[in-house]
């Protein structure tokens, strides 16, 4: 089929972005390929205060909502995205994925109050338009087609035992073949961004159960820490993600939160690194 092509194997490499060398993790030779973006930031290169310093791209933290506004514009312009809309859902640890399947502006912009309304994931099959996310803690996870769809996840522990990263490769999968007469998802490229490690993440009993009875007592190195992240592979791997098509950033959160926003590191009260997506026009 003419219309897939193959995805370079996925890769995380550490760069800086336009003039004020604001660090990310990204994967250029995705971009040169498919020419999707897909960076993961750190709290380095924004304008916001302490405690918030400095990339916070989180609108609902406490922060100046204009430091905020002018975090989001330093981010695309630095990605070269600085014309693009973006879509920032309203997180609340649900299930809802918004849907946008074209770039005209009233559909961006119904796809914008669905965001609002609150979602957990945004998938977009288009060029033109901008997905960003939110973190400080939870698994930043974007997904590739190699059709050029993408989708731009977040899951918290609710997110992963709720399947929510499954959920999306699932809806990628029928649109791709609603387009192109065939699903891809064994060639879907899926990105982690830094997340709390499983040494960090201690939780009570009660999570614990929830996490045995859905994905087995693997995923849980002790009686206290989960692998939010081991856990979320096995999903992907049962929904057709071919194992080499998983990468993952090697930081934590909070064991690095001198480099990452840390709910838990900062009691509950700091910026958010985000994850953006979007495919060039
Ligand atoms: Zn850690």
């Amino acid at each position: 089929m003419d219309a897939i092509c193959r995805l370079p194997a996925p890769h995380l490499n550490a760069r800086r972005f336009g003039a004020r060398s604001l660090p990310a993790l990204t994967d250029d030779a995705l971009f040169e390929t498919v020419g999707v973006r897909v960076a993961f930031t750190g709290r380095e290169g924004g304008v916001s205060a302490s405690p918030f310093a400095s990339l916070n791209l989180g609108d609902h933290v406490g922060d100046d909502a204009r430091a905020v506004d002018r975090n989001r514009a330093l981010l695309l312009e630095a990605l070269g995205a600085d014309r693009l809309p973006l879509v920032v859902p309203s997180q609340v640890h649900g299930d809802a994925v918004v849907d946008v399947g074209d770039a005209a502006p009233e559909v961006v912009e119904a796809a914008r109050a669905q965001a609002r309304a609150g979602a957990d994931a945004v998938a977009v099959a288009v060029p033109g338009v901008a997905a960003l996310l939110c973190f400080a803690d939870c698994l930043p996870v974007v997904i590739v087609s190699p059709t050029g769809r993408f989708a731009v996840v977040h899951a918290g522990w609710r997110g992963v035992v709720g399947g929510i990263a499954t959920k999306v490769v699932r809806l990628m999968a029928e649109r791709d073949a609603e387009e192109v007469g065939e699903r891809a998802e064994g060639g879907f490229n899926v990105y982690v961004g830094p997340h709390i490690c499983s040494r960090c993440f201690e939780t009570g009993e009660d999570v614990r159960a929830r996490f045995v009875e859905r994905f087995g007592e693997a995923v849980c190195p002790d009686e206290r820490h989960i692998d939010l992240f081991d856990a979320l592979r096995r999903d992907l791997l049962d929904v057709g993600i071919v194992s080499e098509r998983i990468v993952h950033a090697s930081a934590c959160t909070k064991c690095e939160s001198e480099k990452y926003y840390s709910f838990r590191a900062e009691g509950g009260v700091c910026g958010r690194h985000g994850a953006v997506a979007f495919r060039e026009v």
